[in-house]
């Protein structure tokens, strides 16, 4: 074996024994030291040891720990070692998973990754799934698969005709809908401002009772798990309340549709298998490394029909379609492998417990802050906290202060009109002491930043 690759794995298991003691943010001289890496493109290369350690000795040190247990900003998964050590494996493989012939093992990893976790979610037997690079990725692909459908229906090709003669698409999103739903809405051709936007409840809710009589091809964009409170639209009523209409329902379920594979947050998702589309992430909370999506739809032939180029004699194809006929993508990297590791190493009662703990550390966070007496903004029902320290300027404050000094990293964010500190537990590592060594950094800073 070339010793380059052990010596690789041993400096990326030293990082990941250090990475809870250090600083979760880089020192700026650590910052300033990347210099050494932009410098201009050499015309002597260089020995493979010299430029892993290289990687190691400048690339470590700036790194933001976000595999360790004390990163509460965005959504941030940390990477569960079984998966990334399955993620090196693949690599080492280095198959392609666009075509079976290219791969057998990564297409049957990731058919079985697929089907696991669409029982762990409790979808429909028939929806058909595929691992794309992320959640937007599972949008785009959902959203194109129910534009061709929806338009189907109407009597409109779009495959060959795309947009030109084809009736108009009432788009319905609620007012809280994620920004990457946006980007996929402009990029599919259905235009940010001709969007139909539904008034959203205290919690960032779509208001079921207040979705617009639907007519015509229609897709409803709804949302399982808001990135600031962690809620749900009613996705199951609004399903049940546009059966009739024809309108395909798609889930954007980053983070939240994976509340499914837990019995005590299962109630939060109900009726969600009732939509036709749903994208997740697996780089989330499932804890496995960048980049993973997850897309299901329930019209598995309206997808293929969505992506599928044309037919080309040198490729390959069956009566079932090949993976990359499901996907954007054609040569993409075996994602399903370190899906399945994570899988197989957890298993049912493990993915549960995963987002049980997560939740249990989120409502720890919001039961200290607020006995130390700031305000909670959201109903903590899932992984997401938003705390206000008193006026926006003090909590701003209060962020800046506490990103620079490094025990935990939170983001900030806008509720109601109100700065936030956003807190989103999503990582497997964090543990009790994780959170109450950052609830005591924030009590500490607010109380200095208030004097
Ligand atoms: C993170 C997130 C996205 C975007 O997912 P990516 O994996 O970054 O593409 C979309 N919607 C919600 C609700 C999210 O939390």
């Amino acid at each position: 074996m070339p010793s380059i690759l052990a010596d690789s794995a041993q400096r990326a298991s030293r990082y990941l024994d250090g990475v809870s003691r250090r600083p979760v943010v880089p020192s700026p001289e650590a910052v300033r030291q990347l210099e050494r890496l932009e410098s201009p493109l050499a015309e002597a290369g260089e020995s493979p040891e010299r430029v892993i350690a290289q990687l190691d000795e400048l690339g470590s040190p700036a790194t933001v720990a976000n595999a360790g247990g004390r990163y509460f900003g965005f959504v941030i998964g940390a990477g569960l070692p079984v998966a990334l050590a399955a993620n090196w494996l693949a690599g080492a493989w280095n198959q392609n998973g666009a075509v079976e012939v290219m791969s057998p093992v990564a297409a049957r990893l990731e058919r079985t990754a697929i089907q696991w976790i669409r029982e762990l979610l409790d979808l429909p037997k028939g929806a058909r799934g595929a691992f794309v690079t992320g959640d937007t990725m599972g949008n785009f692909a959902g959203l194109a698969a129910a534009r061709q459908e929806v338009l189907r229906v109407a009597g409109h090709d779009f495959a060959s005709q795309g947009m030109s003669g084809a009736p108009p698409i009432t788009v319905i999103v609620g007012e809280e809908v994620h920004v990457s739903v946006m980007r996929v809405i402009s990029l599919l051709g259905f235009g940010k401002d001709r969007v139909v936007r539904v008034p959203v409840d205290g919690q960032g809710r779509m208001r079921a009772d207040l979705l617009p009589r639907i007519a015509g091809p229609t897709i409803i964009c709804t949302q399982a798990g808001n990135v600031n409170t962690g809620s749900f639209d009613p996705i199951g009523e609004i399903c049940d309340r546009v059966r009739d209409t024809g309108a395909w329902v798609h889930v954007d379920g980053a983070f939240g549709l994976w509340a499914r594979a837990s019995p005590t947050r299962r109630h939060l998702a109900e009726g969600v298998d009732r939509a036709d589309s749903w994208a997740l992430d697996g780089h989330k909370w499932l804890n496995v490394p960048y980049d993973s999506g997850i897309l299901f739809v329930r019209n598995g032939p309206a997808l293929r029909s969505a992506m599928a180029a044309s037919a080309a004699a040198y490729l390959p194809t069956t009566e079932d379609g090949e993976l990359m006929e499901y996907t954007p993508e054609m040569s993409r990297r075996a994602r399903g492998v370190d899906a399945w590791a994570a899988l197989r190493y957890l298993g049912r009662s493990g993915v549960a417990d995963l987002v049980e703990r997560c939740c249990v550390h989120a409502r720890r966070f919001s039961q200290r802050l607020s006995e130390a007496g700031f305000r909670i903004l959201n109903d903590v029902v899932l992984n997401q906290v938003m705390v206000s320290f008193g006026s926006d300027d003090l909590t701003r404050r209060v962020i800046a202060e506490l990103q620079q000094e490094g025990t935990c990293w939170c983001g900030g964010t806008v509720w109601h009109g109100t700065a936030a500190m956003r807190i989103s537990v999503s990582s497997w590592s964090t543990t009790e002491d994780d959170v109450d060594r950052s609830v005591e950094a924030m009590i500490r800073i607010a109380k200095l930043a208030r004097t």
